[in-house]
């Protein structure tokens, strides 16, 4: 792997600090003020907030196990017996936009027309006719500062409305670390917008089924770049290392492995033994029976997948609970 002999540096546009530019990364938040610098433009953004850091370290030795506790297959001492070894709070990045749109929209709509037919029967005849409407509303999108990395947290639903003004104290204050987004804010900015633009459509074609004409105004109203903070914690059981992944600011487990407990691996082994003999008895069945052919097949297909099922079992010693 090539290595750069000068790592790539900026300075600060608010207080003037040297900080590195990590590969990819479209900002730098600065490690001595706090201020998000555009590498693009060169500007310091204006608005920079963050969700606060409600859960510290030693609240999720609790919420961990607690959570894994519904979880079947976790050892029955789990609780007890794991080692809480690191908690690394991570402050990742997200755009946030506000728009306000409104579409006005034209085309063909369609409708169903019941007139009264026979005294039998009743004709229902669907018809079209132009329509025309309006889409007025206000829409928030969130743009993830990841492309590749890190999907667990993309998906996530994070509560803009309780935004604060990011305080790079309070971050170091339980040694967080920054991840700065490598989405540059010109293309957060066009997915959003593309997002904003097909929700309209969306609900046009909820009412028409043609358009025939558009005019629409989309406004944006506000710009953030929003740091959340999330916990990675990594714990052991006896020779087993695990981690979870926890929304700092919700205290919500995201995902966490936990090992399988020795009786529910016992329970795999007995689905394969099961499985290997009745797959046996299939295959004598289908060779000396020709008459119970199909039947011996059919039970060697049904058994099978008893086999995999067990094997997965017995073989899989860390599993992974999420919702
Ligand atoms: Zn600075």
């Amino acid at each position: 792997m090539a290595t750069q002999n000068k790592p790539k540096q900026i300075q600060c546009g608010y207080c003037q600090a040297g900080n590195p530019v990590p590969p990819f990364a479209s900002v730098v938040t600065c490690d001595s003020c706090g201020m998000s610098n555009e590498l693009k433009s060169g500007k310091v953004l204006e608005n920079h907030h963050m969700l606060s850091i409600y859960f510290s370290g030693s609240e999720l030795q609790e919420l961990v196990p607690q959570y894994l506790s519904k979880f079947v297959g976790v050892p029955s001492d789990f609780a007890d017996k794991t080692i809480f070894k690191e908690f690394e709070l991570r402050m990742m990045p997200f755009w946030v936009f506000k728009f306000s749109g409104k579409t006005q929209y034209k085309g063909i709509g369609k409708y169903v027309n019941s007139s009264q037919g026979s005294r039998w029967s009743k004709s229902i005849d669907i018809r079209r006719r132009p329509e025309q409407g309006n889409i007025d509303m206000d829409q928030t999108c969130l743009v993830f500062g990841y492309p590749e990395q890190h999907r667990e947290i993309r998906d996530e639903k994070i509560p803009v409305g309780s935004k604060e003004a990011f305080d790079i104290n309070a971050v170091k204050r339980e040694a967080g670390v920054i991840y700065d987004t490598e989405i540059g804010y010109d293309d957060a900015y066009g997915f959003a917008l593309g997002q904003v633009k097909s929700r309209h459509q969306q609900l046009i074609y909820r009412e028409i089924v043609q358009i025939d004409g558009m005019n629409q105004d989309i406004d944006l109203q506000e710009v953030s770049y929003l740091h959340v903070p999330f916990y990675r914690v990594t714990y052991s059981y006896g020779n087993w290392t695990g981690e979870a992944l926890v929304d700092a600011a919700r205290g919500k487990v995201l995902r966490a492995e936990y090992p399988i407990s020795k009786g529910h691996r016992i329970w795999g082994l007995g689905a394969i033994i099961l499985a290997l003999a009745m797959i046996a008895g299939g295959i004598i069945l289908a060779l000396v029976l020709p008459a119970w052919n199909i039947a011996g097949y059919v039970a060697i297909g049904i058994f099978a997948g008893f086999l995999i099922f067990g094997l997965k079992e017995t073989l899989t010693k860390k599993k992974v609970a999420a919702e």
